[in-house]
C-alpha cells in the first residue's frame, strides 16, 4: 500500500496541535541560537523532553555560550545536566566541546558533515541541529519517525540510517525540516511505541499499522469463557519504578488487571503519567504514613465495585488491602506487614493474617476469591535458599509458617504449586551480595484461589526476567465463565 504522505503528515498536524512542542524546536524558536540548540540536542538524547528543558535551563543559566561553557569544569557540568539520561559521558562530551569548535571559529557549523566532527554529535543530532537550527534542508530520523514511517510502510528499512537516505530519495522537500518534530510529538501521544493508541487515531482507516498491536481499550466486558490475565508485583515504590519506565512498560505485560504493592505514595505524590496510563484506569489505597506501604490496581476491565481496606482501622490506615468486585469473583490485592527485625510486629502481623483470613471467608459466601500479592512468608522449606538460617526471622518464621498452614487448610489454593513442584523458584532477592544473580531468595508472593476456583486456574508463573525491583512479578491465567 502507498500511502499519501502530504495527507499524513496534514493529520498528524491537526493531531498533536495541542501537543507539546519538542524540546528542541522550542529552544530554537525562544534562543534562534544554533549553539542552545546544539547542546540541548545533546542533551536530549534518551531522556524525557521535560527533564532536558530543565537541564538545558539550568546549564544555560551559568553558559549561555561557547566562551563561559569552556570556563566550566566536567564534574560542574555533570552536577548541571543532571538527571538527563548518561549525563556523565554527555558532560564529557560537553567539556571538549569549546575546544572542537575552534576550527570552526568558534561557531556551531551548519553542515551534517561538519556537526558530526563534534563530541557527542551523531547524524540524528547533526541533522537535526542543521534542520531546526540553520532552516537548511535536513531529515532528522530518530527512533519515532523511523518506526513511525515503517508502520505507514511509507519505507521499509531496518535502521535510522537507511530510513534517512531513503527519505531523502522520496520524501518531498517541504516536509524534511518538520517531520521530526511532528513524529516525535505523534509518537509521544498517539502513535506510541508500546500499544499504539489506534482507537483515537485520525489515521486509523487508512493506516497499514505494519507489526503493531494497539492498545486495548478500558472498560472491555469479559465475555463469557474468556481467559483473563492477572500480574501482581511488589514494585517497593511507584516512583522509584516510574524512573525506571514502568509508564511505557506497563502495557507489554498485557495483563487484563495489575495489581502492585508497596507503591510507597499517597495520590497527590502520584504523575499524572502514573496515574493515567492508557487503556487502565488506575485504583489506590495508601498508608496514611508518607512512604509507606500502599497497594494500586490498573484494570482495564470495570470492576462492578472497589472495597479499601478491611473494614478496620487498625490494618486499614496503612493501605495494605485493596479489592476488585467483579461478576463471579473478587480479587483482592495485599501487602502484608513484614515481621520487623527481631519480630517486633510478628504479633501485629499475625492479627492482620487472621483478619485477612475472616475478610475473604466473609467474602467468599458471595462469590469466587483470588487472593495476590506480597504475603511476605514462605511457606515450606522448598520456597526459600536457605531455611535453616532463617527459622527465627521475619518470613519463615513458625509462627508466619503455621498461618499460611491454616490458610491453606481453610481451602486457599496456591496456584503456583499446582504447576511447579521445583526448588529455586523465588519471587524476592536481597539487594545486598548480589543474591539475585546467585538465586539466593524466597518465594513470598503469590496468587492464591478460593478451593472453589482452582478449576478455573489455567497457569500460574513467576515472572522472574522483570527487573524493576527487589521482588519480581507473579502471573494468573484465570478462566471465566
Ligand atoms: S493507526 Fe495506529 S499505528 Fe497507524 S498511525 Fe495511528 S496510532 Fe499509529
Amino acid at each position: 500500500m502507498t500511502i499519501d504522505i502530504d495527507l499524513f503528515l496534514a493529520a498528524v498536524a491537526t493531531a498533536v496541535r495541542d501537543k507539546q512542542v519538542p524540546v528542541v524546536d522550542l529552544i530554537a524558536v525562544q534562543t534562534r541560537d544554533p549553539f542552545k540548540v546544539l547542546v540541548a540536542t545533546i542533551l536530549s538524547a534518551r531522556t524525557k523532553d521535560e527533564t532536558t528543558a530543565k537541564a538545558s535551563a539550568r546549564l544555560f543559566k551559568v553558559a549561555p555560550d561557547v566562551a563561559s561553557l569552556a570556563a566550566l569544569s566536567e564534574e560542574k557540568i555533570a552536577h548541571l545536566i543532571y538527571p538527563v539520561g548518561f549525563y556523565n559521558t554527555k558532560a564529557k562530551h560537553l567539556v571538549k566541546l569549546p575546544e572542537s569548535l575552534k576550527i570552526f571559529a568558534n561557531k556551531v557549523p551548519d553542515t551534517i558533515q561538519e556537526l558530526i566532527t563534534l563530541p557527542g554529535v551523531g547524524r540524528k543530532t547533526a541533522n537535526l541541529v542543521v534542520g531546526v537550527a540553520f532552516q537548511k534542508p535536513a531529515i532528522c530520523v530518530d527512533t519515532h519517525v523511523h518506526r513511525i514511517l515503517n508502520i505507514w510502510q511509507y519505507v521499509e528499512t531496518d535502521s535510522p540510517l537507511k530510513t534517512e537516505m531513503a527519505l531523502r530519495q522520496s520524501l518531498p522537500a517541504k516536509h524534511w525540516i518538520g517531520v521530526n518534530s511532528l513524529l516525535v510529538a505523534f509518537g509521544q501521544s498517539i502513535c506510541r511505541p508500546v500499544s499504539p493508541h489506534c482507537d483515537i487515531c485520525p489515521l486509523e482507516k487508512k493506516c497499514p499499522q505494519k507489526g503493531i498491536r494497539p492498545r486495548k481499550i478500558p472498560g472491555v466486558k469479559m465475555d463469557k469463557n474468556s481467559t483473563l490475565k492477572f500480574v501482581s508485583w511488589n514494585v517497593n515504590g511507584i516512583r522509584a519504578i516510574e524512573k525506571k519506565g514502568f509508564v511505557t512498560t506497563l502495557p507489554d505485560f498485557d495483563a487484563d488487571v495489575i495489581c502492585l504493592q508497596e507503591t510507597k505514595a499517597q495520590p497527590d505524590q502520584l504523575s499524572e503519567e502514573l496515574k493515567n496510563i492508557a487503556g487502565y484506569t488506575s485504583y489506590w489505597h495508601s498508608a496514611e504514613r508518607k512512604g509507606y506501604s500502599g497497594v494500586a490496581f490498573y484494570s482495564r476491565i470495570e470492576p462492578s465495585a472497589v472495597h479499601y481496606g478491611l473494614g478496620d482501622a487498625e490494618f486499614d490506615c496503612e493501605g495494605r488491602v485493596l479489592t476488585l468486585e467483579f461478576d463471579t469473583f473478587y480479587l483482592i490485592n495485599i501487602y502484608f506487614p513484614n515481621s520487623g527485625e527481631n519480630l517486633t510486629r510478628l504479633d501485629y502481623k499475625l492479627r492482620f493474617n487472621a483478619r485477612l483470613t475472616a475478610f475473604a471467608k466473609e467474602l467468599e459466601t458471595k462469590k469466587a476469591v483470588i487472593l495476590c500479592g506480597d504475603f511476605n512468608v514462605a511457606h515450606k522449606e522448598i520456597d526459600l535458599k536457605n531455611p535453616k538460617n532463617n527459622v527465627k526471622n521475619a518470613g519463615f518464621t513458625p509462627e508466619e509458617r503455621a498461618w499460611m498452614d491454616g490458610f491453606v487448610a481453610a481451602g486457599y489454593v496456591d496456584t503456583f504449586r499446582i504447576f511447579n513442584q521445583e526448588p529455586e523458584q523465588y519471587t524476592w532477592w536481597s539487594y545486598r551480595f548480589s543474591a539475585r544473580a546467585k538465586n539466593i531468595g524466597w518465594r513470598i508472593d503469590y496468587f492464591c484461589v478460593s478451593e472453589g476456583a482452582k478449576t478455573k486456574v489455567k497457569s500460574a508463573a513467576i515472572l522472574q526476567d522483570v527487573l524493576g525491583s527487589d521482588h519480581c512479578p507473579v502471573e494468573l491465567l484465570y478462566r471465566i465463565d
